[in-house]
């Protein structure tokens, strides 16, 4: 069957139709992934360019960042190699991201990765961090959990903060140190107490606090400038500390004043040769500036448990052992006792009640009279202070004038005495009873104080004593340990013509050439020495060669403390001039010691 020509015409056009549709079709598709393909290699350049952006944000950042797949290292920026001082560029990579903690914040570092992998907020922690040198320094460190090549992975950002922190400790250290001698203030010293403490309790073992004053420090501050002061201050410190144990401690606790430490074994005592070690390296000689000083101290110690229950009373019952110290006579070392606090509460009333004592008219002086043993005549007497308390009774001059001294008092109640005594001894020699001198103690700091010659000149002139009727004692200690001043002073008293005496001779170290430069004019033994004359053929012989030096210097010889017949004939068998002692008197107020010269006016009390 043929098909007529019209169908095979409409057939035609039909798949004409169709294949012109279907070109269309295709046209419109291939037009459309053209433009996904253009737009798929737009994306991927400007993904390129924005990862190549934020490389080089992370490349350039001052901070060091670090990422880590498995806690190992697959990037480092050039920071964290400047940081971790690893020159090569892979120097880091395949390491641990922990090998550059230290071991101390190795487990602080852990928990802070799993922290933030479970999601938890970015915080900057400070930490210790390692060089793979081993070298360490301070950071401060972001951690935060993020995908790197498709992977779960943790970066760190870590900034060096060594200087901060170096400052910071420094601040630290000022705030806790003494600026002066560098070793811990009041404030840590307590905090290392109490630290002491506790260690003492748990393992039951001792601890002893040394409470250091240095003796006559402010004379050294006065006379010869602070820099001096500051300097024997640093070295005191500088050589206690060289002598001290490891783990012992010396601290600045003010002025002139130090804290020891010191720490002992279980059942241990506190050995003599520690302290002995302390007392000696602050007594060596130091030599600054033109000057040759010779520092001493007093030292008082207080056990724990023993003496006290917490730092502060431990610290207060060695200063109370050290003011013992001190009042026994300077460069000494006390233990604390019970007793001693009662004694520092009432020197503490002395002291509070001294300033007002010469308006309150309770100082009166007593005088024991001197014989000279060639004539048998009384020549003269000596003032000796009393303080009559309202409390407390008769106080001792040897117990209220280092608190007098130390207060500063001492200046004003040596200018009452020397007005006192001369006005006394004039009124005498006015009634007859002499020629009578007078002899007046004066302490150290009275030898300090720049008045002390215009005190003297006002008292001879107000009550018209002659000069020559004064004699002033100074003990031998005394103008040992300033000689320059002592001949200055006694220089000025030679000019104004009155007499020097070297009171307590034998006590102190004197060399001849001074005794004999210092311009002298009498010498007194030393009461201690007569004590014993007896029985002690030594101080027999002793006293025999004083009163021959003394004789050899030219120098009258007082002997003071006569009790005995025996003392007395010794003295005037060997040639002594003068005695005084109770053999013949105590010291008495004005009154009997007034009768007791008009009573030997004329008579002899020796023969
Ligand atoms: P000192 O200058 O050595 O005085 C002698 C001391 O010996 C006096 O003690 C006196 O009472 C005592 N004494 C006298 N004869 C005898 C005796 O036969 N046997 C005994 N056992 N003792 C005797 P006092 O009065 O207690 O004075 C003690 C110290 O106080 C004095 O020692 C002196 O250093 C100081 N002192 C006294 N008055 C003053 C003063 O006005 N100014 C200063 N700065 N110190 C003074
Ligand atoms: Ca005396
Ligand atoms: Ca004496």
């Amino acid at each position: 069957m043929s098909i007529s020509p019209e169908i095979l015409a409409r057939q035609l056009a039909r798949e004409t139709h169709a294949r012109q549709q279907a070109e269309s079709l295709l046209e419109q598709k291939s037009l459309e992934l053209f433009h996904q393909a253009r737009q798929r290699e737009q994306a991927l350049a400007e993904l390129r360019e924005s990862e190549e952006r934020y490389r080089l944000i992370v490349e350039l950042s001052p901070d060091a960042i670090l990422i880590a797949v498995d806690e190992e290292i697959v990037f480092a920026n050039s920071a964290a190699r400047l940081l971790f001082n690893e020159t090569t560029a892979n120097g880091l990579l395949g390491k641990n991201l922990l090998e550059l903690t230290t071991e101390q914040d190795r487990s602080k570092a852990v928990q802070e990765l799993q922290r933030v992998a479970s999601g938890g907020r970015c915080i900057e922690t400070e930490e210790l961090a390692m060089r793979l040198d081993g070298s360490t320094f301070s950071v401060s460190v972001q951690r935060v959990a993020l995908t790197y090549q498709g992977k779960h992975a943790a970066q760190m950002v870590a900034r060096d903060i060594s200087a901060r922190k170096q400052l910071e400790h420094q601040l630290a250290h000022q705030a806790s140190h003494d600026i002066l001698t560098g070793v811990p203030n009041r404030q840590r010293l307590t905090d290392i107490l109490e630290q002491a403490l506790r260690y003492a309790d748990r393992y039951a073992t001792p601890v002893w606090v040394g409470f250091i004053d240095l003796d006559r420090f402010k004379f050294i501050n006065d006379h010869y400038g602070h820099h001096v002061g500051d300097h024997v201050l640093r070295t005191v410190t500088e050589r206690v500390r060289s002598v001290l144990r490891n783990g012992d401690t010396i601290g600045r606790f003010g002025g002139d004043e130090f804290v020891l430490l010191l720490h002992g074994a279980q059942h241990e005592q506190l050995n003599a040769a520690i302290v002995e070690r302390i007392m000696d390296a602050i007594n060596l000689p130091i030599v600054f500036d033109g000057h040759h000083l010779r520092i001493t101290c007093s030292l008082g110690l207080a056990t724990y448990p023993d003496d006290g229950e917490n730092s502060q009373s431990l610290i207060e019952h060695a200063d109370v052992a050290m003011y013992r110290a001190k009042e026994s006579g300077r460069h000494l070392c006390q233990f604390y006792t019970a007793q001693m606090n009662q004694q520092f509460v009432e020197r503490n009333q002395l002291e509070s009640t001294l300033y007002t004592v010469l308006d309150r008219n309770e100082l009166q002086l007593h005088y024991q009279p001197i014989v000279n043993l060639h004539s048998g005549h009384i020549v003269g007497v000596e003032a000796l202070l009393r303080w009559d308390h309202p409390e407390l009774g008769r106080i001792p001059p040897d117990r209220f004038i280092p608190i007098a001294e130390e207060c500063g008092m001492i200046t004003k109640i040596g200018a009452w005495v020397l007005q006192q005594a001369c006005m006394q001894c004039a009124q005498w020699n006015a009634a007859g009873l002499g020629p009578l001198r007078v002899s007046v103690n004066l302490s150290v700091r009275q030898l300090d104080s720049p008045d002390l010659v215009a005190n003297i000149a006002t008292a001879l002139k107000q009550t018209g004593l002659p000069p020559s009727l004064l004699e002033i004692e100074l003990t031998e200690t005394l103008m040992m340990t300033d000689i320059d001043r002592a001949l200055h002073l006694l220089q000025t008293l030679r000019k104004m013509g009155v007499r020097v005496a070297v009171d307590d001779f034998g006590t102190g170290y004197s060399s001849f050439a001074y005794l004999k430069r210092l311009l002298l004019d009498s010498l007194k033994i030393d009461q201690s020495f007569i004590r014993g004359l007896e029985n002690d053929h030594e101080n027999q012989a002793i006293v025999r060669t004083m009163i021959q030096l003394a004789h050899n210097l030219k120098l009258h010889v007082i002997a003071e403390g006569v009790e005995t017949d025996f003392q007395l004939a010794f003295l005037k068998q060997w040639g002594c001039d003068e005695f005084q002692g109770y053999l013949l008197s105590q010291p008495q107020h004005s009154d009997g010691t007034g009768a007791l010269l008009s009573k030997h006016q004329s008579s002899l009390l020796i023969t």
